[in-house]
């Protein structure tokens, strides 16, 4: 009889300990003596608590994990979002501190040209720049932290690798022509699948101490739902913490199609889950709402494929400005702000965020920038003088 893949749980022992019991489960001994990269999710600059980031001490717990067993290196890597310093990220997500401790290194996946590698049957994609560090480890671990996400449903282990693309190229995802006649998910969706038919984590480690839920990747709240996960199985790993989170992995499009390009088992029941009754770790996550809008009653967003740093902007902007901007509401009483490349009619007025909306910035106000920062809309709003033409908003 063929074995299922094993996929470990453990929780309510905080961040640290929910990683070491996770690990503790699983026989690790092919890391031993290996070269290892961890590459976690920290893509913004955020703080522990926040829910943003992976937890440092589930990292810890993986560091300290790898020295006890002797594996010959191990490092930490990232290339967050775009405009992000991913040195500034690591200080304030709690890494800059923790890695010290341990002696280990923190590498900037940009600092070096990327490599560029040839997709086999792609779906959307032909080829992809990776950062060429990823390939100088022999094993590659994703520590995600659990997070709902606005564009592709959950943000996990295998998603989590999207941060291992060189800079720009994160944001040529989300600008692809979409092929609905061919393929009726969206773009993002299966440029992900084609992205993991070149790059899947050898092992993941799921933190799931503190995610986040709603308007995630970088909207949400913060959600102690206290588990960790951990496998050398990719989907295994994933399709467990969308369990976990209250999701079923099939109604995860980039894991679906992932799972039939892949051949890997999306069900519960294809893995062997330690322990059996799990079910005492499920927290459900609050789903994305479908429009932005339904959170900021007032304020009508339009959100057509935009990429995660626009998004990320925008959930900050109206997260502290969001209140202000009832008087600059339009003929209909909301105030209206889009992003996204697929921008294509808005009422005259509103505000248009990021390079991608260039082509409407004669309708209403413009702010550049790719991403912009979000005191720079603010500032376009106040201090934006209608000409002499332009009916008052
Ligand atoms: S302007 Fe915004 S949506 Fe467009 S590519 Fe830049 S960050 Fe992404």
């Amino acid at each position: 009889m063929i074995s299922k893949p094993i996929v470990s749980i453990a929780g309510k022992e905080g961040p640290f300990l929910n990683v070491i019991n996770a690990l503790k489960q699983l026989d690790l001994s092919p890391l031993k003596d290996k070269r290892i990269l961890i590459k976690p999710n920290v893509g913004r600059i955020a703080p522990p608590e926040s829910g943003y980031n992976t937890h440092p001490e589930a990292v810890a717990a993986i560091i300290e994990t790898l020295n006890e067993i002797g594996v010959e290196t191990i490092a930490i890597g990232e290339s967050p979002i775009v405009g992000v310093d991913v040195f500034e990220a690591f200080k304030r997500a709690g890494f800059t501190e923790m890695a010290a401790r341990y002696g280990v290194e923190l590498i900037d996946f940009n600092s070096k040209p990327p490599i560029v590698k040839n997709i086999p049957h792609p779906r959307i994609l032909t080829e992809t720049k990776v950062c060429q560090q990823v390939y100088d480890f022999d094993v590659l671990i994703s520590v995600p932290v659990t997070k709902t996400h606005m564009h592709t449903g959950v943000t996990l282990g295998i998603k989590n690798l999207k941060g291992c693309l060189y800079r720009h190229e994160k944001v040529r995802y989300h600008q692809l022509e979409y092929l609905k006649k061919v393929y009726p998910e969206k773009t993002l969706d299966s440029a992900i699948s084609d992205l993991a038919s070149i790059l899947t984590p050898d092992m993941t480690v799921v933190d799931g101490f503190l995610g986040m839920e709603g308007l995630g990747p970088s909207g949400g709240n913060p959600v102690n739902s206290n588990f960790a996960i951990a496998s050398f199985d990719p989907m295994g790993a994933d399709v467990m913490a969308c369990r976990l989170m209250g999701y079923d992995a099939e109604e995860v499009p980039h894991l679906k199609i992932i799972s039939e390009r892949n051949k890997m088992p999306i069900k519960v029941e294809d893995y062997e889950v330690l322990p059996a009754n799990y079910d005492e770790y499920i927290t459900q996550y609050q789903k994305p709402p479908t429009k932005i809008s339904v959170e900021f009653p007032g304020i009508e967003v339009q959100d057509v494929d935009s990429c995660s740093s626009c998004l990320s902007t925008l959930m900050m902007f109206l997260k502290r400005f969001g209140e202000d901007m009832s008087q600059y509401a339009l003929c209909d009483g909301k105030f209206h702000i889009a992003i996204g490349k697929g921008i294509e009619k808005a009422m005259d007025g509103s505000v248009f965020v990021g390079n991608c909306t260039r082509h409407m910035k004669d309708k209403g106000i413009y702010v550049k920038g790719c991403p912009p920062v979000p005191t720079r809309i603010y500032e376009a709003i106040v201090h934006h003088e209608p000409d002499k033409n332009e009916e008052p908003i």
